[in-house]
């Protein structure tokens, strides 16, 4: 437990993040981890490499709205000072905290505060003796240097942690952690340390801590990202969790690459829409796809979605559509439909004259030789089924187009009009 947190033993994977104040600034920290704690951390960690920062957790920790652990190196005493000012957790590392006997002090105080301890290595600092291995095998000296780490705490009849192991690189952090986690009981705590800038550090760390939770490893995550917006860390760990449907939280957008088919501004409309669904808690998940028929068949899941045109688009539900409007106001006319939901109890709401409009529009729009999901599902059902009606399923698709069918029917036969527009 990390305050009232628990962490690992089942409990959900644990979104923390660091302040990157000066946590003696105790205003802009508290109003940092406010923020922080608003974008969905769990828990906060604040760098405490002086006494006036050690003597500042007092305050943070009365005053955060989650647990606040303290991240001490070199440096046992702050680590005692920050027990005893009452941090949820402290951080060390006890290879660089000066030997043995100061760690055994810090655990002793641990122990008669009930305060957990993260305690783990770094492929930076490990111990002396391991040098050479880290330079033969880098994997092998960091599991190494963990593994040892633990020995000490049990040694210290202590087992309230949890392990980290740092890498700066992602094939060994995910190499290690897997080994580690076949050796050890403790919930492990996930990071590609020093992982770079807002976009490289949120792929690297979704390479490497996506492939790890997606083992099922891995109690709580911290992305490391070059930037002063510790909320940006807590967006990346949220988006790596809701990819592997470890956590919910707040909509999922899901938005197509776009390609030559593309007939309106997708980038200012994607952008739009994952703005304004940032006021929104509830897991739905919408979708913005850059053509009409694509854009039902790939999200026929979605439980909004728009798809637009050169000067029409449609919003639809669950692949159904609820109504065409001109691209300008796909936006506005997607959220409002949101809202109706929302104020309906959660039921979708549907005008079965502008939905019938909006059917004849993706009609008549559609190409008719196309292979859509649709028609390739179709073809597979159908050859599933025999070999004929495969057949005529692929003829139909050679016939010209008969009357606009309604979606439902669209499966075995139907031509769904209208996917290429011309550009003009
Ligand atoms: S949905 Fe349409 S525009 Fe988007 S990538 Fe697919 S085919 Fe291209």
């Amino acid at each position: 437990m990390i305050g009232s947190l628990p962490v690992g033993g089942g409990a959900p994977v644990a979104v923390q993040t660091m302040t990157k104040t000066e946590t003696a600034n105790v205003p802009a920290t508290i109003e940092q981890i406010g923020t922080v704690a608003e974008a969905g951390a769990d828990i906060v960690r604040v760098a405490v490499p002086r006494e006036q920062d050690a003597e500042a957790l007092k305050t943070i920790v009365a005053q955060a709205p989650i647990p606040v652990i303290a991240d001490i190196h070199f440096n046992h005493t702050l680590a005692l000072k920050a027990i005893e000012a009452g941090a949820h957790c402290v951080r060390l590392n006890p290879g660089n905290i000066g030997g043995a006997e100061k760690v055994a002090e810090v655990i002793e105080l641990a122990k008669a505060r009930n305060t957990p301890l993260r305690v783990g290595v770094n492929s930076g600092s490990l111990p002396k003796h391991l040098r050479q291995l880290e330079y033969d095998n880098p994997v092998e000296a960091l599991v190494t240097a963990a593994i040892e780490t633990v020995t000490l705490m049990e040694r210290l009849d202590f087992d309230n942690f949890k392990v980290s192991m740092k890498s700066t690189s992602v094939p060994n952090t995910i190499a290690s952690n897997r080994q580690l986690a076949e050796k050890i009981p403790y919930p492990l705590h996930l990071g590609v340390t020093e992982a770079g800038t807002k976009w490289s550090g949120s792929l690297k760390s979704a390479v490497g801590l996506g492939t790890l939770l997606a083992d099922g490893i891995g109690d709580t995550i911290r992305i490391s990202l070059s930037t002063f917006h510790a909320e940006e860390e807590v967006k990346v760990a949220w988006e790596i969790l809701k990819a592997l449907k470890l956590r919910e939280r707040g909509p999922v957008l899901i938005a197509c690459p776009t390609c030559g088919r593309l007939q309106f501004d997708m980038d200012t409309v994607v952008a739009e829409v994952e703005r304004r669904l940032e006021a929104y808690e509830d897991p739905i998940e919408v979708s913005v796809l850059g053509c009409a028929v694509n854009g039902i068949g790939e999200a026929r899941h979605a439980d909004f979605g728009i798809t637009g045109a050169k000067d029409m688009g449609m919003i639809y539900s669950k692949g159904e559509p609820l109504k065409k409007v001109p691209t300008a106001q796909l936006v506005d006319e997607l959220f409002k439909e949101i809202d109706r939901y929302y104020a309906a109890g959660r039921n979708v709401q549907r005008d079965e004259v502008e939905a019938a409009e909006a059917r004849r529009w993706l009609a008549e729009n559609e190409d008719a030789t196309a292979m859509t999901p649709e028609r390739i599902a179709a073809l597979e059902a159908a050859a599933a089924e025999n070999d004929e009606a495969a057949a005529q399923v692929l003829r139909s698709m050679h016939e010209p187009a008969s009357e606009p069918q309604p979606l439902e029917t669209v499966p075995a036969s139907s031509p769904v009009a209208g996917r290429r527009f011309s550009r003009g």
